[in-house]
């Protein structure tokens, strides 16, 4: 496989080793964000002879660690998706409660934490983490 993106170079400033497969996993991801591990697994087996589903989540738990890749969790999303972290990204996400289709939408508020609830425990807030539950067009018109 050829390294002509700009995956290798973001895990190279994040301090990451350059191999083949953070390479694959990282593009899969840029080309197509919130894949669980196993749709990012099984878009790899076709051009990754080899890869194993536990490599695919070891290397999803190295990005992000190292910051290059977010975890989302979903309220209808059965398993953890994946998306790339971009530095002062602050998007949500808008979600179809029938088939699962995530779009991200930009925050409505601009900056983290978008919420501060009324009372905060002593606790610094860092972020609040908004879902929108929707019904896609195609869900609507199946109904
Ligand atoms: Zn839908
Ligand atoms: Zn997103
Ligand atoms: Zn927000």
């Amino acid at each position: 496989m050829e390294m002509t993106s700009a995956a290798p170079e973001r895990l190279r400033a994040a301090g990451l080793r350059v191999t083949v497969q953070r390479v694959a996993v990282l593009e899969a991801l840029t080309a197509r964000p919130h894949a669980s591990a196993e749709t990012v697994y099984s878009r790899l087996r076709g051009d990754l002879s080899g890869v194993a589903l536990p490599t695919v989540h070891g290397i999803l738990n190295d990005l992000t660690g190292a910051g290059i890749v977010r975890r989302v969790s979903l309220p209808d999303a059965a398993s953890a998706l994946y998306e790339v972290q971009d530095d002062f990204d602050n998007h949500h996400h808008l979600q179809c409660v029938e088939c699962g289709r995530v779009e991200d939408v930009a925050c409505a508020v601009g900056e983290a934490p978008c919420l501060h609830p009324s009372h905060d425990h002593g606790m610094r807030i860092l972020e609040a983490t908004v879902t929108y539950r929707a019904i896609c067009s195609d869900c609507e018109r199946k109904k």
